[in-house]
C-alpha cells in the first residue's frame, strides 16, 4: 500500500512556536493596515447615515457568507451542490472580502484539513494565535503547505474565472461600489468609505481569520480531541456559524457546522434556504449514528476520567479467600459481617451506623445478606456502595450468587463500570485455504 497511508501519520506535529520571519508581504500588510486605519478613523470621527449603517450590515453578511458558504463549505469541502447563479453570487460576494481567490483559499484550506496541526498545515494552531490569525498572511516564513487535490476546482469555470479576476472584483465591488453607492444616492461619501468599505472589510477579515485562530483555541471538543479544533458559541457568533469547528473537522463534508436547532449557524441556514428554493442541492449530512458515536466516545472519556478519580472497593482478585472458621475466629477481635459472600470489616463504622451499633455487633460473624437487603432494612444504594468499601475478604465457598444475590454482589456504583477498550488483535492474514471466505466467517473464526 505504498504511498496511500494517511499523511498525518508520517508528518511530525507542527513546531510549537511562531515561525522564523523570512520577509514581509508588503501588499498584504499595507492593505490590512490601511483598512484598519480608515475603519478606526471612521469609528472615531465619522457619523454615518442610517442607510449607510444598513448597507454596511447587509454587505457584511453577504461578503462573509461568500467565504463561509462559498469558499469554505462549497468549494473547500463540496458539502453541497450549487447552481451556476448561486456560484456566481458566492464568487462575487466572497471576492468582496479581499481574502484572495476562492481557488487559492480552498486549496490552502484543504491542506489545513489534510495536514492538521503538522508542519504541512499552512496555519497550524501550534504556531500560536497570532500566526494563525494573521501572521501567515503578512510574513514570509519557511512554512510550506502540503499538497491537496484540487482537480475538481479546476473544472469549475466560475471559480477559475473568479481566480483570474479576483483583484478587479474586490477593487470594484469590494472597495469602490460601497463608497460610490452611499455617496451618490444619499450623499454619505465618508460613511461609505469608512463603514461600508473599510469597517465592513476589517470585520470580514477578523471573522474569517478567527476560523483558523480562535476556532482552534477556544472551547471544547465534544466529538474528538485528537486535534486542536474546538466548538465555542463566541467563535460561532463572529464567524457566521463556523465556530463549531470540532464538529467541522470531524465531519468536514457536512454542510452544517452546528447540528442543534438552537446553535448559531447562519451559513447553514443560508445553504438550507438556497436548497429550499432550488439554488442548491445534495446538501450532505454525515450519518447521525456516527456523529452520535463521536459524542458518545468523548462523554465516555470524561466519565472514565471521573471514574479514575474516585476510590473503589478492592478488586475481588486482590481479596484473600477466608474459611468459615477463620471468619469466626477473626470476628471475635473485630466486627466482621458477611454480605453477599464478601466479608466486611465494619469495626470503625459501628458507632456511625444510622440503624444503631447494636444491629451490627449482633450480626458480627454471621451472614447478614438477607438482613441488609430488606430482612431488617432495605438499604439504599449509597449504603451498599459504602459497605463495599469495607470489604476485607471473600468467604471460601462463598454463597451461591444467583438472581438477586448475584445482583447484590455488585455495588450499584459499579453497575455501569467503564472498562478499557477491547484488546487490539494483530491483523494476520487468514490462511490461504480460507482466504475467500466472507469477512463475517473469518471474524467468527478468529474470535472462537
Ligand atoms: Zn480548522
Ligand atoms: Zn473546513
Amino acid at each position: 500500500m505504498k504511498g496511500t497511508a494517511y499523511p498525518s501519520q508520517h508528518i511530525p506535529a507542527s513546531a510549537d512556536h511562531f515561525p522564523v520571519i523570512r520577509g514581509v508581504k508588503w501588499p498584504n500588510i499595507i492593505a490590512i493596515f490601511l483598512t484598519h486605519v480608515i475603519a478606526g478613523y471612521g469609528l472615531l470621527y465619522v457619523s454615518p447615515k442610517t442607510a449607510t449603517v444598513v448597507l454596511t450590515t447587509v454587505l457584511y453578511y453577504i461578503t462573509t457568507l461568500g467565504v463561509t458558504a462559498g469558499y469554505h463549505r462549497l468549494w473547500s469541502h463540496r458539502s453541497y451542490k450549487a447552481s451556476a447563479p448561486l456560484r456566481l453570487f458566492l464568487a462575487l460576494a466572497g471576492g468582496c472580502a479581499v481574502q484572495g481567490s476562492a481557488y487559492w483559499w480552498a486549496k490552502g484550506h484543504r491542506a489545513h484539513h489534510r495536514y492538521i496541526d503538522t508542519d504541512k498545515d499552512p496555519y497550524s494552531s501550534k504556531r500560536g494565535l497570532l500566526f494563525t490569525h494573521v501572521g501567515w498572511l503578512i510574513f514570509y516564513t519557511d512554512v510550506r503547505a502540503g499538497s491537496a487535490d484540487v482537480t475538481d476546482l479546476k473544472n469549475d469555470k466560475i471559480l477559475m474565472w473568479q481566480h483570474r479576476w479576483h483583484v478587479p472584483i474586490f477593487v470594484v465591488l469590494g472597495y469602490l461600489l460601497p463608497v460610490v453607492v452611499p455617496g451618490y444616492f444619499w450623499d454619505d461619501w465618508m460613511g461609505g468609505l469608512c463603514y461600508s468599505a473599510a469597517l465592513r472589510i476589517a470585520l470580514c477579515y477578523h471573522s474569517i481569520w478567527c476560523i483558523n485562530s480562535l476556532a482552534h483555541t477556544l472551547g471544547h471538543a465534544p466529538f474528538d480531541d485528537k486535534h486542536t479544533p474546538r466548538d465555542h458559541l463566541f467563535t460561532a457568533l463572529v464567524t457566521l456559524g463556523e465556530g463549531y469547528h470540532n464538529f467541522h473537522h470531524q465531519f468536514p463534508m457536512d454542510y452544517r457546522n452546528a447540528i442543534r436547532w438552537y446553535q448559531y449557524d447562519p451559513t447553514k441556514w443560508f445553504i438550507a434556504a438556497c436548497g429550499a428554493v432550488g439554488l442548491a442541492s445534495h446538501l450532505r449530512r454525515f450519518p447521525s449514528n456516527e456523529v452520535r458515536k463521536g459524542a458518545f466516545t468523548m462523554r465516555m472519556k470524561k466519565l472514565k476520567a471521573t471514574q479514575e478519580s474516585l476510590e473503589w472497593p478492592r478488586p475481588v482478585e486482590e481479596l484473600p479467600i477466608v474459611t468459615w472458621e477463620n471468619f469466626q475466629e477473626e470476628s471475635k477481635k473485630r466486627t466482621l459481617l458477611l454480605v453477599s459472600g464478601f466479608i466486611h470489616d465494619v469495626t470503625n463504622f459501628v458507632e456511625e451506623h444510622p440503624g444503631g451499633a447494636k444491629l451490627l455487633t449482633a450480626n458480627a460473624g454471621k451472614d447478614a445478606t438477607t438482613s441488609f437487603f430488606g430482612g431488617v432494612y432495605d438499604h439504599s444504594n449509597a449504603a451498599h456502595n459504602l459497605l463495599s468499601m469495607m470489604r476485607v475478604g471473600i468467604l471460601a465457598g462463598g454463597v451461591e450468587c444467583k438472581g438477586e444475590l448475584d445482583h447484590h454482589a455488585t455495588p450499584p456504583s459499579q453497575t455501569y463500570w467503564i472498562a478499557p477498550g477491547p484488546p487490539r488483535r494483530a491483523m494476520v492474514a487468514p490462511p490461504s485455504e480460507v482466504r475467500f471466505r466472507s469477512v463475517r466467517d473469518w471474524v467468527t473464526t478468529k474470535s472462537q
